[in-house]
Protein backbone atom coordinates (compact mmCIF):
# COMPACT_ATOMS: atom_id res chain seq x y z
CA UNK A 1 0.00 0.00 0.00
CA UNK A 2 1.06 3.53 -0.70
CA UNK A 3 2.27 5.71 1.89
CA UNK A 4 0.65 9.48 2.36
CA UNK A 5 3.97 11.01 0.65
CA UNK A 6 3.44 8.51 -2.34
CA UNK A 7 -0.03 9.00 -3.07
CA UNK A 8 0.49 12.82 -2.88
CA UNK A 9 3.14 12.54 -5.15
CA UNK A 10 1.04 10.41 -7.64
CA UNK A 11 -1.98 13.36 -7.16
CA UNK A 12 -0.05 16.17 -7.69
CA UNK A 13 2.31 14.82 -11.14
CA UNK A 14 -0.80 14.37 -12.38
CA UNK A 15 -2.21 18.08 -12.29
CA UNK A 16 -1.81 20.52 -14.87
CA UNK A 17 -2.48 24.21 -13.83
CA UNK A 18 -4.91 25.85 -15.22
CA UNK A 19 -4.90 28.50 -17.69
CA UNK A 20 -5.41 32.23 -16.84
CA UNK A 21 -8.09 34.71 -17.23
CA UNK A 22 -7.95 38.45 -16.46
CA UNK A 23 -9.74 39.42 -12.93
CA UNK A 24 -11.14 43.21 -11.74
CA UNK A 25 -9.00 43.53 -8.77
CA UNK A 26 -12.53 44.19 -6.78
CA UNK A 27 -12.99 40.18 -7.95
CA UNK A 28 -9.71 39.12 -7.09
CA UNK A 29 -9.85 38.51 -3.28
CA UNK A 30 -8.16 34.83 -2.64
CA UNK A 31 -7.20 34.21 -6.26
CA UNK A 32 -3.96 33.14 -7.32
CA UNK A 33 -1.48 35.36 -9.68
CA UNK A 34 -0.87 33.92 -12.64
CA UNK A 35 1.76 36.77 -13.47
CA UNK A 36 4.05 38.79 -11.76
CA UNK A 37 2.67 42.44 -10.96
CA UNK A 38 5.02 45.44 -11.70
CA UNK A 39 4.48 49.08 -10.80
CA UNK A 40 3.62 50.73 -13.35
CA UNK A 41 4.61 53.88 -11.97
CA UNK A 42 7.05 55.47 -8.98
CA UNK A 43 4.90 54.91 -5.92
CA UNK A 44 4.62 57.74 -4.48
CA UNK A 45 4.40 58.97 -7.73
CA UNK A 46 5.60 62.68 -6.39
CA UNK A 47 7.30 64.21 -3.56
CA UNK A 48 4.36 65.27 -1.27
CA UNK A 49 3.75 66.03 2.66
CA UNK A 50 3.91 63.63 5.56
CA UNK A 51 2.60 66.76 7.64
CA UNK A 52 -0.27 69.00 7.78
CA UNK A 53 2.01 72.11 8.13
CA UNK A 54 3.51 74.70 5.31
CA UNK A 55 6.04 74.05 2.84
CA UNK A 56 9.08 76.39 3.25
CA UNK A 57 12.81 75.93 2.66
CA UNK A 58 14.75 74.57 5.21
CA UNK A 59 16.57 77.08 7.92
CA UNK A 60 16.43 77.80 11.22
CA UNK A 61 14.03 78.49 14.16
CA UNK A 62 12.04 81.43 14.50
CA UNK A 63 11.67 82.83 11.18
CA UNK A 64 8.18 84.57 9.49
CA UNK A 65 7.44 83.74 6.10
CA UNK A 66 4.72 85.00 3.89
CA UNK A 67 1.82 82.60 2.53
CA UNK A 68 1.81 82.39 -1.21
CA UNK A 69 -0.23 79.28 -1.58
CA UNK A 70 -1.91 76.44 -0.33
CA UNK A 71 -1.35 72.84 -1.46
CA UNK A 72 -3.99 70.26 -0.76
CA UNK A 73 -4.56 66.00 -1.18
CA UNK A 74 -5.39 66.19 -4.80
CA UNK A 75 -4.63 69.92 -5.46
CA UNK A 76 -1.31 71.03 -5.66
CA UNK A 77 -0.31 74.59 -5.33
CA UNK A 78 -0.26 76.85 -8.94
CA UNK A 79 2.59 78.67 -7.30
CA UNK A 80 6.24 78.12 -6.92
CA UNK A 81 7.86 78.62 -3.89
CA UNK A 82 10.29 81.51 -2.93
CA UNK A 83 12.39 82.67 -0.17
CA UNK A 84 10.68 84.44 2.57
CA UNK A 85 8.05 82.37 1.31
CA UNK A 86 5.88 79.03 2.95
CA UNK A 87 2.47 77.61 1.01
CA UNK A 88 0.63 75.76 3.65
CA UNK A 89 0.05 71.42 2.60
CA UNK A 90 -2.15 68.73 3.57
CA UNK A 91 -0.66 65.55 4.18
CA UNK A 92 -0.17 63.62 0.96
CA UNK A 93 -0.31 66.87 -1.04
CA UNK A 94 2.90 67.56 -3.54
CA UNK A 95 5.53 69.57 -2.40
CA UNK A 96 5.65 72.79 -4.40
CA UNK A 97 8.48 73.86 -6.80
CA UNK A 98 11.41 75.59 -5.24
CA UNK A 99 10.03 73.89 -1.40
CA UNK A 100 12.59 71.88 0.38
CA UNK A 101 11.13 70.82 3.57
CA UNK A 102 7.91 70.99 5.83
CA UNK A 103 7.17 72.33 9.33
CA UNK A 104 4.34 70.84 11.16
CA UNK A 105 1.01 73.03 11.74
CA UNK A 106 1.69 72.69 15.20
CA UNK A 107 4.69 74.45 16.01
CA UNK A 108 3.61 77.41 13.52
CA UNK A 109 1.51 80.45 14.91
CA UNK A 110 -0.30 81.69 11.83
CA UNK A 111 -0.86 85.92 11.71
CA UNK A 112 -2.09 88.46 8.69
CA UNK A 113 -1.14 85.93 5.89
CA UNK A 114 2.16 85.38 7.57
CA UNK A 115 3.16 82.32 9.14
CA UNK A 116 5.80 81.95 12.46
CA UNK A 117 7.82 79.35 12.49
CA UNK A 118 8.97 78.12 15.51
CA UNK A 119 10.97 75.15 14.86
CA UNK A 120 14.32 74.92 13.14
CA UNK A 121 14.17 72.33 9.06
CA UNK A 122 16.60 70.76 7.75
CA UNK A 123 16.20 69.70 4.16
CA UNK A 124 13.97 66.62 3.49
CA UNK A 125 12.27 66.61 6.74
CA UNK A 126 8.70 65.77 6.85
CA UNK A 127 8.72 64.71 3.07
CA UNK A 128 7.53 61.49 0.97
CA UNK A 129 9.84 60.94 -1.96
CA UNK A 130 9.28 59.42 -4.97
CA UNK A 131 9.18 56.16 -5.44
CA UNK A 132 10.27 55.20 -1.51
CA UNK A 133 7.01 52.10 -1.47
CA UNK A 134 7.54 50.75 -5.00
CA UNK A 135 10.07 51.84 -7.75
CA UNK A 136 8.15 52.02 -11.70
CA UNK A 137 9.40 48.79 -13.67
CA UNK A 138 9.89 46.46 -10.07
CA UNK A 139 7.93 43.58 -9.39
CA UNK A 140 6.04 44.46 -6.38
CA UNK A 141 3.62 40.63 -6.70
CA UNK A 142 5.10 37.46 -7.34
CA UNK A 143 3.05 34.72 -9.84
CA UNK A 144 1.66 31.96 -7.83
CA UNK A 145 0.88 34.17 -4.72
CA UNK A 146 -2.56 34.18 -3.13
CA UNK A 147 -4.04 37.63 -3.07
CA UNK A 148 -5.08 39.48 0.05
CA UNK A 149 -6.29 42.33 1.25
CA UNK A 150 -2.95 44.19 0.75
CA UNK A 151 -1.99 42.69 -2.41
CA UNK A 152 -5.27 44.13 -3.50
CA UNK A 153 -4.10 47.42 -2.39
CA UNK A 154 -0.79 47.42 -3.57
CA UNK A 155 -1.76 46.18 -6.87
CA UNK A 156 -4.11 48.63 -6.78
CA UNK A 157 -1.00 51.12 -6.10
CA UNK A 158 0.92 49.45 -8.60
CA UNK A 159 -1.16 51.06 -11.16
CA UNK A 160 -3.24 48.39 -12.47
CA UNK A 161 -6.97 47.32 -12.72
CA UNK A 162 -7.25 43.74 -13.26
CA UNK A 163 -4.98 40.73 -12.80
CA UNK A 164 -3.65 37.75 -14.24
CA UNK A 165 -5.21 34.91 -12.39
CA UNK A 166 -5.13 31.01 -12.63
CA UNK A 167 -9.04 30.16 -13.58
CA UNK A 168 -10.69 28.66 -10.04
CA UNK A 169 -10.89 24.68 -10.21
CA UNK A 170 -14.23 23.94 -10.42
CA UNK A 171 -15.31 21.02 -8.42
CA UNK A 172 -18.21 18.99 -8.12
CA UNK A 173 -19.13 16.93 -4.96
CA UNK A 174 -20.85 13.96 -5.07
CA UNK A 175 -22.03 12.02 -1.80
CA UNK A 176 -22.65 8.84 -2.42
CA UNK A 177 -25.02 6.84 -0.36
CA UNK A 178 -28.88 5.45 0.01
CA UNK A 179 -28.78 6.10 3.41
CA UNK A 180 -28.24 9.92 2.87
CA UNK A 181 -30.66 12.79 3.42
CA UNK A 182 -30.30 16.40 2.67
CA UNK A 183 -29.58 18.22 5.91
CA UNK A 184 -33.25 19.16 7.28
CA UNK A 185 -34.43 16.58 5.93
CA UNK A 186 -36.44 14.13 8.02
CA UNK A 187 -35.20 10.40 8.31
CA UNK A 188 -36.41 7.28 8.06
CA UNK A 189 -35.14 4.07 9.03
CA UNK A 190 -31.61 3.79 8.50
CA UNK A 191 -31.28 7.35 7.58
CA UNK A 192 -28.54 9.57 8.33
CA UNK A 193 -27.86 13.42 7.09
CA UNK A 194 -25.13 13.52 4.80
CA UNK A 195 -22.77 15.49 6.00
CA UNK A 196 -19.82 15.10 3.11
CA UNK A 197 -21.33 17.46 0.40
CA UNK A 198 -20.83 20.24 2.89
CA UNK A 199 -17.75 19.59 4.03
CA UNK A 200 -16.24 19.01 1.16
CA UNK A 201 -17.33 21.95 -0.92
CA UNK A 202 -16.59 23.96 2.11
CA UNK A 203 -12.79 22.94 1.91
CA UNK A 204 -12.85 23.16 -2.12
CA UNK A 205 -14.01 26.49 -1.37
CA UNK A 206 -11.35 27.56 1.05
CA UNK A 207 -8.95 25.87 -1.27
CA UNK A 208 -10.12 28.53 -3.95
CA UNK A 209 -12.19 26.24 -5.84
CA UNK A 210 -15.42 27.37 -7.50
CA UNK A 211 -18.00 24.24 -6.57
CA UNK A 212 -20.41 23.62 -9.61
CA UNK A 213 -22.37 21.37 -8.12
CA UNK A 214 -22.74 19.22 -4.61
CA UNK A 215 -25.42 16.47 -4.11
CA UNK A 216 -26.56 13.15 -2.74
CA UNK A 217 -26.15 10.19 -4.96
CA UNK A 218 -28.04 6.73 -5.02
CA UNK A 219 -26.65 3.74 -4.49
CA UNK A 220 -26.91 2.15 -8.08
CA UNK A 221 -24.49 1.41 -10.47
CA UNK A 222 -26.64 3.95 -13.08
CA UNK A 223 -27.39 6.62 -10.68
CA UNK A 224 -23.34 6.76 -10.23
CA UNK A 225 -21.98 6.49 -13.54
CA UNK A 226 -24.56 8.95 -14.71
CA UNK A 227 -24.00 11.17 -11.50
CA UNK A 228 -20.15 11.03 -12.74
CA UNK A 229 -20.56 11.58 -16.48
CA UNK A 230 -22.49 14.60 -15.64
CA UNK A 231 -19.86 15.78 -13.35
CA UNK A 232 -17.43 15.54 -15.63
CA UNK A 233 -19.09 17.82 -18.36
CA UNK A 234 -18.27 20.52 -16.16
CA UNK A 235 -15.48 19.73 -13.48
CA UNK A 236 -11.78 19.49 -13.37
CA UNK A 237 -12.36 17.78 -9.74
CA UNK A 238 -14.64 15.48 -8.90
CA UNK A 239 -14.84 14.37 -5.26
CA UNK A 240 -17.34 11.31 -4.49
CA UNK A 241 -17.64 10.35 -1.29
CA UNK A 242 -18.72 6.63 0.15
CA UNK A 243 -18.86 3.73 -1.93
CA UNK A 244 -14.86 3.61 -2.45
CA UNK A 245 -14.48 0.24 -0.67
CA UNK A 246 -15.10 -3.42 -1.67
CA UNK A 247 -18.93 -3.91 -0.57
CA UNK A 248 -21.31 -5.20 -2.68
CA UNK A 249 -22.62 -1.46 -2.79
CA UNK A 250 -19.99 0.01 -3.32
CA UNK A 251 -20.47 1.75 -7.36
CA UNK A 252 -17.59 4.97 -7.51
CA UNK A 253 -14.58 3.18 -8.58
CA UNK A 254 -16.62 0.93 -11.98
CA UNK A 255 -18.43 4.02 -12.27
CA UNK A 256 -14.89 6.45 -12.93
CA UNK A 257 -13.87 4.04 -15.50
CA UNK A 258 -16.74 3.45 -17.61
CA UNK A 259 -17.01 7.26 -17.56
CA UNK A 260 -13.62 7.01 -19.17
CA UNK A 261 -10.97 7.57 -16.09
CA UNK A 262 -8.03 5.91 -15.51
CA UNK A 263 -7.09 4.82 -11.92
CA UNK A 264 -4.03 6.28 -10.52
CA UNK A 265 -4.13 4.35 -6.93
CA UNK A 266 -6.42 2.91 -4.49
CA UNK A 267 -5.84 2.44 -0.79
CA UNK A 268 -3.44 4.26 1.11
CA UNK A 269 -1.32 3.18 4.23
CA UNK A 270 -3.51 5.41 6.47
CA UNK A 271 -5.82 5.51 9.36
CA UNK A 272 -8.31 7.00 8.83
CA UNK A 273 -8.47 6.94 4.97
CA UNK A 274 -7.34 3.64 3.51
CA UNK A 275 -9.71 3.04 0.63
CA UNK A 276 -9.18 6.67 -0.94
CA UNK A 277 -9.04 6.41 -4.90
CA UNK A 278 -7.56 8.35 -7.59
CA UNK A 279 -8.04 8.74 -11.07
CA UNK A 280 -7.46 10.91 -14.14
CA UNK A 281 -9.40 11.49 -17.29
CA UNK A 282 -6.75 13.71 -19.41
CA UNK A 283 -6.75 17.12 -17.44
CA UNK A 284 -9.40 16.51 -15.51
CA UNK A 285 -8.53 14.99 -12.10
CA UNK A 286 -11.28 12.47 -9.83
CA UNK A 287 -11.11 11.33 -6.70
CA UNK A 288 -13.07 8.33 -4.61
CA UNK A 289 -12.88 9.70 -0.97
CA UNK A 290 -14.04 7.27 1.94
CA UNK A 291 -17.56 8.16 3.40
CA UNK A 292 -16.71 8.44 6.84
CA UNK A 293 -17.30 12.17 7.36
CA UNK A 294 -13.68 12.37 9.02
CA UNK A 295 -11.90 10.22 6.33
CA UNK A 296 -13.59 12.37 3.65
CA UNK A 297 -12.60 15.03 5.33
CA UNK A 298 -8.45 13.90 6.32
CA UNK A 299 -8.29 12.59 2.82
CA UNK A 300 -9.58 16.10 1.43
CA UNK A 301 -7.00 17.90 3.35
CA UNK A 302 -4.06 15.35 2.55
CA UNK A 303 -4.67 14.81 -0.77
CA UNK A 304 -7.43 16.79 -2.97
CA UNK A 305 -6.60 20.13 -1.46
CA UNK A 306 -2.83 19.84 -2.80
CA UNK A 307 -3.96 19.11 -5.71
CA UNK A 308 -6.57 22.21 -5.70
CA UNK A 309 -3.86 24.57 -4.64
CA UNK A 310 -1.59 22.96 -7.56
CA UNK A 311 -4.42 23.28 -10.33
CA UNK A 312 -4.27 27.10 -9.80
CA UNK A 313 -0.25 27.51 -9.59
CA UNK A 314 -0.34 27.55 -5.77
CA UNK A 315 2.65 26.59 -4.05
CA UNK A 316 1.03 22.79 -2.62
CA UNK A 317 3.35 22.43 -0.13
CA UNK A 318 2.05 21.05 3.68
CA UNK A 319 4.82 21.55 5.80
CA UNK A 320 4.93 20.11 8.70
CA UNK A 321 6.08 20.76 12.16
CA UNK A 322 7.18 18.75 15.14
CA UNK A 323 5.33 18.96 18.60
CA UNK A 324 5.32 16.59 21.82
CA UNK A 325 2.12 14.52 22.37
CA UNK A 326 0.60 15.57 25.69
CA UNK A 327 -1.01 12.17 26.09
CA UNK A 328 0.14 8.38 24.99
CA UNK A 329 -1.48 7.57 21.03
CA UNK A 330 -1.50 3.73 20.38
CA UNK A 331 0.27 3.32 16.80
CA UNK A 332 -1.73 1.31 14.00
CA UNK A 333 0.50 -2.00 12.77
CA UNK A 334 0.26 -1.36 9.27
CA UNK A 335 -0.91 2.36 8.60
CA UNK A 336 -0.14 5.47 9.40
CA UNK A 337 -2.59 7.56 11.40
CA UNK A 338 -3.93 11.61 11.34
CA UNK A 339 -4.62 12.14 14.68
CA UNK A 340 -6.64 15.47 14.82
CA UNK A 341 -4.90 17.60 17.71
CA UNK A 342 -4.90 21.00 18.83
CA UNK A 343 -1.48 22.76 19.00
CA UNK A 344 -0.25 24.81 21.87
CA UNK A 345 3.12 26.13 22.17
CA UNK A 346 5.26 22.69 21.17
CA UNK A 347 2.50 20.32 22.30
CA UNK A 348 -0.01 18.40 20.68
CA UNK A 349 -2.81 17.13 22.40
CA UNK A 350 -5.47 14.72 20.44
CA UNK A 351 -9.29 16.12 20.35
CA UNK A 352 -10.96 13.23 21.69
CA UNK A 353 -12.36 9.94 20.40
CA UNK A 354 -10.77 9.44 17.23
CA UNK A 355 -12.85 7.33 15.18
CA UNK A 356 -13.40 8.10 11.66
CA UNK A 357 -17.24 8.75 12.36
CA UNK A 358 -16.59 11.14 15.21
CA UNK A 359 -17.38 14.09 12.98
CA UNK A 360 -17.07 16.21 16.24
CA UNK A 361 -13.09 15.21 16.39
CA UNK A 362 -12.87 17.61 13.62
CA UNK A 363 -14.05 20.63 15.96
CA UNK A 364 -11.14 22.90 17.39
CA UNK A 365 -8.81 21.02 15.21
CA UNK A 366 -5.46 22.94 14.82
CA UNK A 367 -3.73 20.18 12.97
CA UNK A 368 -3.27 16.94 11.54
CA UNK A 369 -0.66 14.85 13.64
CA UNK A 370 0.72 11.84 11.90
CA UNK A 371 1.65 8.54 14.01
CA UNK A 372 3.77 6.52 12.09
CA UNK A 373 2.76 2.66 12.02
CA UNK A 374 4.02 0.69 14.38
CA UNK A 375 3.68 -1.58 17.50
CA UNK A 376 2.68 -0.61 21.07
CA UNK A 377 2.36 2.87 21.69
CA UNK A 378 3.87 6.34 21.30
CA UNK A 379 4.53 7.68 24.87
CA UNK A 380 3.11 11.09 26.38
CA UNK A 381 5.89 13.52 25.28
CA UNK A 382 7.11 11.84 22.11
CA UNK A 383 7.80 14.20 19.12
CA UNK A 384 5.60 13.75 16.02
CA UNK A 385 5.44 15.44 12.89
CA UNK A 386 2.14 17.81 12.52
CA UNK A 387 0.13 19.50 9.21
CA UNK A 388 -1.88 22.42 10.13
CA UNK A 389 -5.01 22.31 9.02
CA UNK A 390 -5.93 25.62 6.79
CA UNK A 391 -7.56 28.63 8.14
P1 LIG B 1 -19.04 4.06 2.66
O1 LIG B 1 -17.66 4.59 2.42
O2 LIG B 1 -19.99 4.39 1.58
O3 LIG B 1 -19.01 2.60 2.97
O4 LIG B 1 -19.55 4.79 3.96
C1 LIG B 1 -18.88 4.64 5.19
C2 LIG B 1 -19.65 5.27 6.31
O5 LIG B 1 -19.76 6.67 6.08
C3 LIG B 1 -21.06 4.79 6.48
O6 LIG B 1 -21.35 4.76 7.85
C4 LIG B 1 -21.88 5.84 5.79
O7 LIG B 1 -23.19 5.91 6.24
C5 LIG B 1 -21.11 7.07 6.14
N1 LIG B 1 -21.31 8.10 5.11
C6 LIG B 1 -21.16 7.91 3.79
N2 LIG B 1 -21.41 9.03 3.12
C7 LIG B 1 -21.74 9.96 4.03
C8 LIG B 1 -22.12 11.32 3.96
N3 LIG B 1 -22.20 11.94 2.78
N4 LIG B 1 -22.40 11.99 5.08
C9 LIG B 1 -22.32 11.35 6.28
N5 LIG B 1 -21.96 10.07 6.41
C10 LIG B 1 -21.68 9.37 5.32
MG1 LIG C 1 -21.88 3.97 1.06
Amino acid sequence: MLSIDEARDIVLAAVRPLPAESVPLAQALDRVLAAPVVAAHDVPRFVNSAMDGFALQAGPADRTLRIVGESRAGHPATVALGPGEAIRISTGAQVPRGADAVVMVERTTEREGTVRVEAGTTPDQNLRHAGEDMRAGTTVLQAGLRVGPAELGVAANAGVATLRCVRRPRVVVLATGDELVVPGGVLGPGQIHDSNALTLSALARRAGAEVAHAGEVPDTPQSTEAAVRAAFTMADVVLCSGGVSVGEHDHVKPAYLRAGVEERFWRVALRPGKPTWFGTRGPQLAFGLPGNPVSAMVTFLLFARPALLALQGADPGTPRERRRLTVAVPRHEARDECVRVRLDGDEATPTGPQASHVLTSMLGADALAIIPRGTGELAVGSTVEVERLPA
